[in-house]
C-alpha cells in the first residue's frame, strides 16, 4: 500500500491481536475468561505517589513543558536511587535522562546509536521491542544466544567472531521478561568485557530490577568497573511501582550514549508532564516498603501456580523476579497449540513463547497478573481438562 511504508508493511504482526479476537468471541460467548497474557500488574499505584500527583497537578508552574532531558528532581531522585540501592554514583546532568516510559527510549535508543545496516545482539527469546526497534532503524538484528539448559544466561562464546565484530549494541534484559531469568553479577562483567573487546554499547533492560523474592536482589551492569565506558541501564516506574499507564522510565550510565538519545528525543518529544516526574521522584527516593509488599504478593501467586504445575506434570522453573511463569508445555503441543487448548477448554489467556523469538518455542508465559483466587480458579479449571 501506497500510503505505508515498507518499514511498518514488513513489521511483524502484533503478537497478542490474534487472541485478544479469540478472547472477545468467547466474552460474547459468555464465557469468564482469564488472562494471564497481559504482562502488566493489576494492583494500583501507591496511595503517596498519586498524592504528590494530585499536589503538583495544581501548580501552575507545573502546566508548562519540562526541561527536555527531564526535570532536574527526577534525574536527581534517578541518581540517589543508583547510589542508595546499587551503589553506583552518577551524574544527574549527563548521566540521567528521563523517558517516556522505557519502550519509548529503547526504541529510540536504536536510532541514536546505529546506522542502517549496522548489527544489534537481541536476546531470543526476549522483549519484542528490540528487534522492531532494530527494524525500524534499517540494521539487522543477530540473535543473542540464550538455552534453556543455562538458565537463560547470555553465552558471549557463541557469538561467532563475525557478528561480534560488526554489532554496535547489545540488549540484555535482567530479571528477564519473558523467561523470568536472573543473572548474579558476574554476568554483567562479562557482558562489560564483552563490550569492550568488540567495541560495543551494551544495554540492559532492568524493567524488573526491584520485583524480585526472598533475597536475590538483581544487579545492575553499573556495578561492572568500568562499566560507564561501554554500559547503559533503562530503568522503568511501571512494574515496580504499578505505573505502567504513567508513562515514566529513565536511561542511565555512558554519557556519550545519554546524549545521544537525549539530542534525538529533542527533536521527537518534549519529556514527560512534569507532575508524573515529580510523583515518580517521589516513588523513587521511597523506602521501598510498597514495592515488597507487590513482591510479596506476585511471590504467593508464582508458589501457588508452581505447586499446581508440579502437581499436573507441567515442568517450569521456580522465579527469582519478574511477575512471570516461564513453563515448558507438554510434549505433544507446541507453544501456539498449548495456548489455544488453554483458551478453548479452560477460558485462559497465556501468550506462547514462540511470540518472544524462535528459542521460546515449546514454552508458555503465564503473568502474576491476576488475584489468588482467580488463580484458584485457572488452577481449578486446568486441572478438570485432559491435558496428556
Ligand atoms: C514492561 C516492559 C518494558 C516497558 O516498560 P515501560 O517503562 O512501561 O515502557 C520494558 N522492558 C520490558 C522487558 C518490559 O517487560
Amino acid at each position: 500500500m501506497a500510503f505505508v511504508s515498507e518499514k511498518i508493511n514488513t513489521l511483524p504482526p502484533y503478537l497478542f491481536s490474534e487472541f485478544q479476537k479469540k478472547k472477545k468471541a468467547l466474552e460474547e460467548k459468555g464465557v469468564d475468561v482469564i488472562d494471564l497474557g497481559i504482562g502488566a500488574p493489576d494492583l494500583p499505584t501507591p496511595e503517596f505517589v498519586i498524592d504528590r500527583l494530585v499536589e503538583e497537578v495544581r501548580n501552575p508552574l507545573n502546566h508548562r513543558y519540562s526541561t527536555y532531558s527531564g526535570v532536574k528532581e527526577f534525574r536527581q531522585a534517578v541518581a540517589d536511587f543508583y547510589k542508595d540501592h546499587y551503589k553506583v554514583d552518577l551524574d544527574p546532568d549527563t548521566e540521567v535522562l528521563a523517558l517516556i516510559g522505557s519502550k519509548e527510549g529503547i526504541a529510540n535508543l536504536v536510532q541514536a546509536v546505529v546506522n542502517p545496516g549496522d548489527t544489534v545482539l537481541v536476546p531470543n527469546p526476549g522483549y519484542p521491542v528490540y528487534r522492531t526497534a532494530v527494524h525500524l532503524a534499517g540494521a539487522n538484528s543477530v540473535d543473542l544466544p540464550l538455552d534453556a539448559v543455562n538458565g537463560y544466561q547470555p553465552l558471549f562464546d557463541q557469538v561467532s567472531k563475525n557478528d561480534a565484530i560488526k554489532a554496535k549494541l547489545m540488549f540484555l534484559n535482567y530479571p528477564s521478561n519473558p523467561t523470568a531469568a536472573t543473572v548474579n553479577s558476574g554476568v554483567f562483567l562479562k557482558a562489560v568485557s564483552f563490550a569492550r573487546n568488540h567495541q560495543m554499547i551494551v544495554a540492559n533492560d532492568a524493567a524488573y530490577d526491584l520485583v524480585t523474592f526472598d533475597d536475590y536482589q538483581a544487579p545492575s551492569i553499573l556495578q561492572a568497573p568500568e562499566a560507564k565506558d561501554y554500559a547503559v541501564e533503562f530503568g522503568s516506574l511501571s512494574k515496580s511501582f504499578n505505573m505502567t499507564g504513567w508513562r515514566i522510565g529513565y536511561l542511565v550510565g555512558n554519557k556519550t550514549v545519554v546524549k545521544a538519545l537525549s539530542t534525538l528525543k529533542s527533536n521527537i518529544d518534549t519529556s514527560q508532564f512534569l507532575p508524573i516526574q515529580r510523583a515518580a521522584a517521589t516513588a523513587l527516593k521511597s523506602d521501598l516498603e510498597t514495592v515488597k509488599a507487590n513482591n510479596k504478593v506476585y511471590q504467593e501467586r508464582m508458589e501457588k501456580l508452581l505447586k499446581a504445575f508440579h502437581e499436573l506434570g507441567i515442568e517450569a522453573e521456580r522465579p527469582k523476579g519478574t511477575i512471570f511463569v516461564w513453563a515448558k508445555v507438554p510434549n505433544k503441543y507446541t507453544s501456539e497449540s498449548f495456548a489455544n487448548q488453554l483458551l478453548e477448554h479452560a477460558g485462559v489467556i497465556v501468550t506462547p513463547g514462540s511470540a518472544f523469538g524462535s528459542v521460546g518455542k515449546g514454552y508458555i508465559r503465564i503473568a502474576l497478573s491476576v488475584t489468588s483466587n482467580r488463580l484458584d480458579e485457572v488452577i481449578k479449571r486446568m486441572k478438570s481438562m485432559s491435558i496428556f
